[in-house]
């Protein structure tokens, strides 16, 4: 472990509330609560809200929280000033992205005079589902099939992306960190690939943004978004982001559009004009209570450079994996093993993983349980060390010895896995 780090993430560790004798291995999933977006949002209530009423969309600033909270998302995930909003959800965002890349596609089409139509949304089968319902969803909506325009969402494997990328895609459809297993995605190799053959990218940002260094900007990705309350802390559904390349701001045009989105909002025009900047993806009124509370939490990143948090990932990842190993010799590691083809996240399969995360919460150490038999955890430097992964590891080698997950009462399924 690097000493310097320590010292780092020691400071960090003091702005999150997480309850006394946990260990929280699924801020992946939900961020804990930092202690600044509590004060913010009784701030919002008693001094705002209360007092101000209407008057605080201007006299607050509510009414550019989306743009201020969009610029300070987009520092952690390398994108300029202007071009990230905070609105809306993740699956709301993909659906706006998809239909204004599609839209794009269409539209070159017609300039070129190209009958050689792309019809192909490029996709992966380890892609988030919830993905892959949005694009469903929206194609459908286009009137895909044989007797409609016959767009088609494609899933192919997820090593076999790259050379499934040709000219009949006209938008390649990917998660950067794959939700079970945490590996990654090449975002530069393979945007540079879907531009050589004219196919344009989304890329969803949801288990990568506040978990290690994102490069959007380098790595020329077309519309980007991600998730507000995974490693971003900004609590239970936060809003989402989304990123427009800055050169596709007046070009791309969502099929989901509203007064927020309006060259001039209140003017309430009969006709929608769209805002000539990234703003046309605004659509209705931001949910300010927990803007505020994504804002306040987007404190703890001032000053924290994401390669440190990235080093310290690697070290934890590294950690939990030796130990589980030496320990645990009935789980099967289902992530990478080389930590640079991974997220910060670790996962191993276990027939019985549902009882065994129970048992697991049960005894205070949280991740989380995807199926079918994957038990799945989070590694966030900014509030969790190495004493941490160790006293997790005890946990979880005394569940599995003593097969303390063998219990009815850790195999009744919740709503939530
Ligand atoms: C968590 C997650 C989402 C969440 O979308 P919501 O609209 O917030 O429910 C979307 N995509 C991926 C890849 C995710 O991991």
């Amino acid at each position: 472990m690097n000493p310097r780090l320590d010292t780092v993430f020691k400071a960090t560790r003091h702005l999150f509330e997480v309850p006394e004798g946990v260990v929280y291995l699924d801020g992946n999933s939900l961020g804990p609560l930092p202690k600044a977006s509590r004060e913010r949002v009784r701030h919002v209530i008693d001094d705002q809200w209360s007092r101000q009423l209407i008057k605080g969309w201007n006299d607050a600033g509510w009414i550019d929280l989306p743009q201020k909270v969009g610029d300070r998302i987009a520092k952690l995930v390398g994108a300029p000033a202007g071009s990230v909003l905070a609105t809306d959800s993740t699956s709301v965002n993909l659906f706006k992205v998809l239909s204004a890349a599609l839209g794009m596609q269409a539209e070159r089409a017609v300039e070129v005079s190209d009958t050689a139509t792309r019809r192909v949304v490029l996709s992966d089968t380890g892609n988030f589902p919830n993905d892959l319902y949005v694009a469903q969803g929206l194609l459908r909506a286009l009137g895909d099939g044989p007797h409609g325009t016959g767009y088609e969402l494609r899933t192919v494997e997820p090593q076999d992306v790259a050379d499934a990328i040709d000219e009949t895609v006209a938008v390649l459809m990917l998660t950067q960190t794959d939700y079970r297993t945490g590996r990654l995605h090449d975002m530069t190799n393979l945007t540079r690939r879907a531009h050589a053959a004219g196919v344009l990218t989304i890329w969803d940002l949801a288990h990568s943004a506040g978990a290690f260094p994102v490069d959007l900007e380098a790595a020329g990705a077309d519309f980007a978004i991600g998730c507000g309350y995974k490693y971003l802390n900004g609590g239970p559904g936060a809003p989402a982001f989304i990123y427009v390349r800055p050169d596709h701001a007046d070009e791309a045009r969502p099929a989901l559009v509203g007064w927020m989105g309006h060259e001039a909002p209140f003017a309430f025009d009969l006709e929608y004009r769209p805002a000539p900047t990234t703003d046309r993806m605004l659509v209705g009124t931001p949910p300010i209570l927990a803007m505020a509370s994504l804002d306040a939490a987007l404190d703890v990143w001032d000053g924290i450079d994401l390669t440190d948090v990235r080093e310290r990932s690697i070290e934890l990842t590294e950690l939990f994996i030796a130990e589980v190993e030496a320990r645990c010799p009935e789980l099967e590691l289902a992530s990478p093993r080389d930590p640079h083809a991974r997220g910060s996240q670790v996962s191993f399969r276990f027939p019985d993983g549902y009882a065994v995360m129970q048992a697991l919460i049960a005894h205070d150490v949280i991740g989380d349980f995807r199926a079918p038999d994957i038990i799945r955890f989070g590694f966030t430097p900014l509030y969790l060390g190495p004493d941490d992964v160790v006293r997790a590891v005890d946990v979880l080698e005394t569940i599995l010895r003593d097969r303390l997950w063998d219990r009815p009462e850790y195999k009744r399924r919740s709503k939530v896995t």
